[in-house]
């Protein structure tokens, strides 16, 4: 196997193609090279060398040294020059690049070769003493911290204390002495540190910084960025060691970064920092504030204009908007990186387009473009990207789970009646539970955003949350959350009801005080990239939404249908008559205490106008599209309150004893509840709740049809374990509904069918298809069940799991994405049997999977009609919808053998 790729002098062993061997960078300098771009030469030691690295106990392959000497010799051969040579030195950057650009997460060592002699040879020849030193300090600096650990903050004490000794402010004043001073110093610090000398030897130093990349690789924060950016599947990071150009040699030199068009707006414009005299790592850093590239344009205008024409030459070769960095040694241009390069969302959009009006890329490109985060980020409110980061660490009292992007600022309130309370007084709160039940519902709505000290992604608070684009934080472990004395504590800071507070659903911050927040507005291209989209899909995109304005939401986010409406949260809010929400809560109360059928009923009856009112308003905002109704889901218990105060308090309302509510609530207890008295067992044994449910979506579709609206009502019963189950659930809908239909002459057409939410149903698909018309899986609670998670639990040990440094053993949240080995072997049974029994089958997915890109793939691959996504989530799942028909016909492209067909 060959690991090491050599470039220079107009020829390269790699090419542009080869990222996954070679890393963007080691690709990009390779093909910069082949299109005859000036790039200083040098050699790309492989990602496969890290692969084996990281597999053999950190030893190298056999072949390795061989290689890096034979390229090294080459690369001295062609510069005329010798690493670490005495009078001339070959100096060299050592410089890390994966195949997914990860800026900022691996390492880089500038300057290799110089050490007490050659540090002379190159003072001589570039008759420059003050710059060798400069660049020695830096390569002795970078050496320590990045190749041996040593804290940087140690080293920057040592600069701050020798400028003050020679009495300079800026680094640009410090002379050849001073730098000289420096090195010393550093060299004494490293001797006491570890005990040995600075290395000397400039191969001993190459081998150093070469393990150093590599180790890079698996650092804490290169870690972290690939599970934030789901960056898996890599080999590692290639290295590159480069002939060194010098940015920092006088004022006819100097050091950049530009992209091709500009990454916050996307708008085609030349877009970069320059500084002269400078070494890259001084842009980048932010030590000096660089000049925008029209000052190049006027102090060097032929570096410019080349610089242009490399500008024009990559875009058009790479089709797309390229990231650069470049350095100019005494009025000579070098390109030393060029990689696609990182945008913003809007950004994003606005690329994708404009490339494809200007015949750059295709439509399909252009799709295959947008990131399902580059969706998610348009919609939510961020953290003003100008906050100060000094600002946010000092300010910063908790982490959590980031269940819900986006960000939100209010006054932290501790229980959702007093959220409401004080919304209702025009205050923005945040809602601070340990945990949420329905019974929050109302405060949850009114909060800007939701912080838990439990819970993972699909606990309930993130479900109800995620629907409404609202920030939430949950599993905030850390908080020490006191509902009784209104106060919650981390960090050794104490948070009082009323306090500010800022939460960052982006990465799980919880921040004290007020922290400005920035709305973005999504921009023209992205209508016009989603009605691309659309074009292109075929699968159906339907959404979860609960109340009439979630529907109207929806629809502007391009949803065709509901997929799942969770009647049990209509229990709790009116969202249309909000001072009416206690007769509801108290008419469900009342029917779960109720001791008798009829008692039942009478509960039940007040509650049907509220549920056929909210089917209306549903349906209107549909008008015409399909809805699909669930029936009650959760278990009992969470309907009627625990706290003895609340229980009086109901027991006063509906006239019953205290002592009455409380033997109740006791009864309804359950030590596993997520596998109890819930979903459908609810109506088997209490057939009333069906028929109040179903007359009011009959009398609701029927209200409509006969205002000339059109509606297509879908009843679905959750949780069936098999065909039995579900035979006696469907008879009694049936006979419900078609009595209604029948009575007010009405022409209404509905279907009865089940979600598949447990393993036996879903092995028992093709049994159950004999009864449903129509299957939908509730894939939270069918993960939970295939893989024995708690939805609600698993949040405090799922991150060791997914975290490839530590556990790994998935490679994504399975309730966030689809666990398409496991539970999609369920899935693939159930839709596969379900329409051998009835070919026409109608089937879509309404876990919170819907809106999740890898998972939307996933159900258009098997054959599903539709998938259902939270409002915000919509376009996410159009987009994904489209990407999936388009890689499919790539790869059908790539299968078909080649030559004629005969
Ligand atoms: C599911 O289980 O996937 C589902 C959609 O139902 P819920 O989240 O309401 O349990
Ligand atoms: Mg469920």
């Amino acid at each position: 196997m060959k690991y090491v790729y050599f470039f220079g002098a107009g020829k390269a062993d790699g090419t542009g193609e080869m990222k996954e061997v070679l890393g963007g960078k080691g690709a990009g300098l390779a093909e910069m090279t082949r299109i005859g771009l000036p790039v200083p030469a040098g050699f790309t030691i492989t990602t496969e060398a890290c692969d084996y690295y990281f597999k053999h106990s950190k030893k190298y392959p056999k072949e390795l040294h061989g290689e890096v000497d034979k390229h090294l010799a080459h690369l001295e051969k062609l510069t005329g020059k010798k690493l670490g040579d005495d009078t001339d030195p070959l100096l060299v950057s050592v410089r890390s690049g994966s195949a997914r650009s990860m800026p900022g997460m691996m390492e880089t060592i500038l300057n290799l070769g110089l050490n007490d002699k050659s540090v002379k040879g190159l003072a001589k020849v570039t008759n420059n003493e003050r710059f060798a030193y400069d660049a020695y300090r830096r390569f002795v600096q970078m050496y320590s911290s990045v190749v041996i650990g040593l804290p940087k903050e140690e080293l920057e004490v040592k600069l701050r204390a020798m400028k003050q000794k020679f009495g300079v402010k800026d680094d640009t004043q410090v002379t050849a002495e001073g730098w000289r001073d420096l090195v010393a110093q550093y060299k004494s610090h490293f001797k006491s540190k570890t005990g040995k000398d600075f290395p000397e030897d400039p191969v001993e130093q190459l081998w150093g910084a070469i393990g150093a990349v590599f180790e890079s690789w698996m650092g804490e924060k290169a870690v972290t960025y690939r599970r934030v950016e789901k960056i898996a599947g890599l080999l590692g990071t290639a290295v590159n060691v480069v002939q060194m150009v010098f940015g920092n040699t006088g004022d006819n030199s100097g050091t950049g970064v530009c992209f091709t068009r500009d990454p916050s707006t996307g708008e085609k414009v030349f877009f970069g920092d320059f500084l002269l005299n400078a070494q890259g790592e001084d842009v980048v850093a932010g030590i000096r504030t660089p000049m925008h590239l029209n000052e190049l344009k006027t102090r060097m205008p032929k570096v410019y204009q080349q610089l242009e024409k490399v500008r024009a030459t990559l875009e058009k070769h790479y089709t797309d908007m390229q990231d650069m960095e470049f350095t100019v040694e005494n009025g000579k241009l070098y390109m030393l990186q060029t990689r696609t390069g990182k945008r913003s969302p809007a950004a994003a959009f606005r690329m994708a387009v404009d490339m494809a009006n200007e015949k750059l890329i295709g439509v399909e490109e252009a799709i295959e473009r947008i990131k399902p985060e580059d969706i998610e980020r348009l919609f939510y409110p961020v953290l003003n990207p100008k906050a100060s980061r000094s600002e946010l660490t000092s300010r910063k009292l908790a982490e959590g789970i980031n269940a819900v992007p986006g960000a939100a600022v209010g006054k932290a309130v501790f229980t959702a009646e007093e959220a409401e309370q004080w919304a209702q007084r025009g205050e923005k709160v945040i809602l601070v539970r340990r945990e949420t039940s329905p019974e929050d519902v109302g405060g949850m709505y009114v909060a800007q955003g939701i912080l838990t000290a439990t819970g993972g992604k699909t606990s309930h608070a993130a479900v109800v949350a995620r629907g409404w684009g609202k920030c939430c934080i949950v599993g905030a472990e850390k908080l020490d959350i006191d509902a009784a004395t209104k106060k919650m504590s981390s960090n050794g800071r104490v948070i009082n009801q009323g306090d500010w507070i800022t939460l960052d659903g982006g990465d799980g911050s919880v921040y004290t005080g007020q922290i400005e927040l920035a709305r973005p507005e999504p921009p023209k291209a992205y209508e016009t990239l989603m009605k691309w989209c659309d074009k292109v899909r075929r699968l159906g995109v339907r959404t979860n939404a609960d109340t009439p304005q979630d529907a109207r939401i929806a629809r502007e986010m391009g949803a065709e249908g509901i997929g799942l409406c969770r009647t049990e949260h209509m229990f709790f809010k009116d969202f249309e008559h909000p001072e009416k929400s206690r007769d509801r809560q108290r008419a469900i109360q009342e029917m779960i205490l109720a001791d008798t059928t009829e008692a039942r009923r009478t509960a039940l009856a007040k509650l049907l106008p509220f549920q056929r009112r909210d089917f209306i308003g549903i349906f209107e905002a549909m008008n015409g599209l399909p809805v699909t109704i669930r029936l009650i889901d959760p278990p009992l218990h969470e309907f009627v309150p625990h706290e003895p105060a609340k229980q009086a308090e109901l027991a006063k309302d509906i006239g019953i004893s205290a002592e009455a509510v409380a033997r109740r609530v006791a009864q309804l207890h359950e030590a596993n509840p997520m596998l109890g008295f819930r979903g459908c067992r609810l109506c088997i044994i209490f057939p009333e709740i069906l028929e109040m449910q179903v007359r009011a979506i009959i009398e609701a579709a029927i209200d409509c049809r006969k205002r000339g609206i059109k509606v297509l009502p879908e009843i679905m019963h959750p949780l069936t374990l098999d065909e039995k189950e579900l035979k006696i659930l469907e008879n009694e809908t049936r006979k419900v509904a078609d009595a209604i239909i029948a009575e007010s002459k009405v022409k209404l057409e509905y279907l009865v069918g089940t979600m598949i939410e447990l393993p036996r149903a879903a092995l028992l698909a093709g049994q159950i298809a004999e009864v449903a018309e129509f299957f939908s899986f509730g894939t939270n609670d069918l993960t939970q069940t295939t893989m024995g998670l708690s939805r609600d639990d698993a949040g405090r040990f799922l991150p060791v799991y997914v975290d490839e440094h530590k556990a790994g053993v998935f490679k994504a949240d399975p309730f966030q994405s689809l666990d398409t080995e496991g539970v999609g072997l369920l899935v693939r049974w159930a839709i596969e049997n379900g329409r051998k029994t009835r070919p026409k089958l109608k089937i879509g997915i309404c876990g919170e999977h819907g809106g999740d890109g890898d998972s939307v793939k996933f159900c258009h691959e098997v054959g599903m009609n539709y998938v259902s996504a939270s409002p915000f989530r919509v376009p996410i799942a159009r987009l994904a919808a489209a990407q999936v028909v388009i890689e499919d016909k790539k790869n059908a492209k790539k299968k078909k053998p080649a030559g004629k067909r005969k």
